[in-house]
């Protein structure tokens, strides 16, 4: 029998713990209050005890199995829920819905060549079998050659754009590849995605749950500022209050933090290799719609400062959330000096609303009751070119030491909820594989 740390309570973390419970003695310690990581919720408590919302916005797909199977196995299929989840692109002054063939055929910017030929991307990427064979060209370079430039210039750069900002002439064709080709798996009448009613806090909750009844051990609210090594070998971790003692530790965050706790470093580890960029998304609460349409997601080219709008109660019922109509306005940053990330947390607000009344002179500001802000520095791995090589193992050159996380294999080309389920499985499959 193992004794384990998992470092990070977000959804990698638990996954391991909830497989290596039973058998062994396990102990995930979180440094924030609360569990979930990037999947963390809010509670607004003003209302009822049960008004959680995603800090960030999420959704899953049809080809999310581990997470699907996760959610059967806690006994919460129940409240998962398949919905159609309406886009649209906001481009020259208007929002224009992009969900069936004929709404993008009228899309003004692109000419029929340039959809025919952006049909024709589509249809390429479907034939893709290994997205790593994309690794090395950049997706703009991908997308010249098979879109042409009107649907480069006109669809995707902007996209690009708002998601990697100066980093986006680095992302490889194979984050496109593997984005286009489930994005792409759609209907005539548009995507279905995935989400759990009530919010993915119950995933969280079952999960904590689930840990603790096999014996597992959870701490919050402390963080680990040290992994000790004995002999070449792990021997435990050092919290802010106290220390534990262990013979193997699985981490989960990210590379940079992983260095800071791993003095002097790691065998064959480059913790610069993968780059990641942070998010910026406010949450409003509003008593009433703002995307009047019913769309859920809104790419936006507009001189504004943020990428997207996600409007949660065009996807999920305003009534599961006291009746108020909850809307993300989401945007991305690649340097920690950033405006987004250095200014005061009201005076980005404000430049959101700024720019939430330049798109829609109709917003009424005193709709707006409450909002929250959520910034992080780490929130996901830039996909540039190269990426494939840089991919972290799930067992490390130290005795004991194993990571799993968004820099894992499970998460190429692509973090998601079900990456990160499966990148827990993978590392304690290989903790059990070598204990
Ligand atoms: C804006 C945004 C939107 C997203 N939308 C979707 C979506 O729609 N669908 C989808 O599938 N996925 C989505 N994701 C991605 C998904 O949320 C993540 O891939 C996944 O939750 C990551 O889980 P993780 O456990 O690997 O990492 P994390 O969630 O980052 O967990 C790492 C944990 O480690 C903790 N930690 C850090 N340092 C320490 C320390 N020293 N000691 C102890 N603990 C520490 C952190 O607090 C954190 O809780 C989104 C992410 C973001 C940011």
């Amino acid at each position: 029998m193992s004794n384990i740390v998992i470092i990070g309570g977000g959804l990698a973390g638990l996954a391991a713990a909830y497989r290596l419970s039973d058998e062994h003695h396990v102990t995930v310690v979180e440094k924030d209050d609360a569990l979930g990581g990037m999947a963390q919720s809010y509670h607004i408590d003003d209302h009822t005890d049960d008004y959680y919302i995603e800090k960030y916005y999420h959704h899953f797909f049809s080809s999310d199995t581990e997470l699907m199977g996760l959610i059967d196995e806690l006994g919460l299929t129940g409240r998962l829920q398949w919905v159609r989840g309406t886009t649209g692109y906001y481009w020259s002054g208007r929002a224009y819905p992009m969900n069936k063939p004929l709404e993008i055929l009228k899309f003004p910017p692109m000419s029929l060549l340039d959809i025919f030929r952006l049909g024709l991307l589509v249809l390429r990427t479907k034939l893709v079998r290994d997205v790593r064979s994309y690794d090395d060209i950049t997706a703009g370079e991908w997308i010249l050659k098979i879109a042409g430039s009107g649907g480069y210039n006109n669809f995707f750069q902007p996209l690009l754009n708002s998601k990697f900002g100066s980093n986006a002439d680095r992302v490889s064709a194979a984050w496109l590849v593997g984005r286009v080709k489930i994005r792409s798996n759609r209907g005539a009448e548009g995507e279905r995605l995935g989400y759990m009613r009530g919010g993915f806090q119950h995933l969280i909750a079952a999960l904590a749950d689930s840990i603790r009844e096999r014996g597992g051990r959870i701490i919050t609210g402390d963080g680990v500022k040290e992994i000790l090594m004995e002999g070449g070998r792990v021997s435990g971790v050092k919290l802010e209050e106290g220390t534990l003692s262990c013979d193997t530790v699985i981490s989960t965050v990210p590379p940079l933090t992983l260095a800071s706790l791993a003095e002097p470093g790691i065998p064959g580890f480059d913790p610069g290799a993968i780059h990641y960029q942070g998010t910026c998304c406010a949450l409003l609460g509003m008593s009433k719609p703002l995307m009047t349409d019913g769309t859920y997601w809104l790419n936006i080219k507009a001189d504004v400062p943020f990428g997207a709008l996600i409007e949660h109660t065009n996807f999920m019922p305003a009534s599961d959330y006291a009746g108020e109509h909850l809307l993300y306005i989401a945007s991305y940053f690649q340097d920690h000096d950033d405006p987004l990330y250095t200014l005061g947390q009201e005076e980005v607000i404000e430049m959101f609303l700024d720019g939430l009344e330049k798109l829609y002179p109709d917003f009424d500001r005193s709709a707006v009751l409450w909002w929250e802000l959520g910034r992080d520095a780490l929130t996901a791995p830039v996909y540039e070119t190269g990426y494939a090589g840089h991919i972290l193992p799930y067992r490390t050159n130290i005795d004991g030491l194993y990571l799993a996380g968004m820099f894992s294999e499970a998460n190429y080309p692509e973090r998601s909820m079900n990456g990160s389920v499966r990148a827990g499985y993978e590392a304690a499959d290989a903790v059990v594989r070598n204990s």
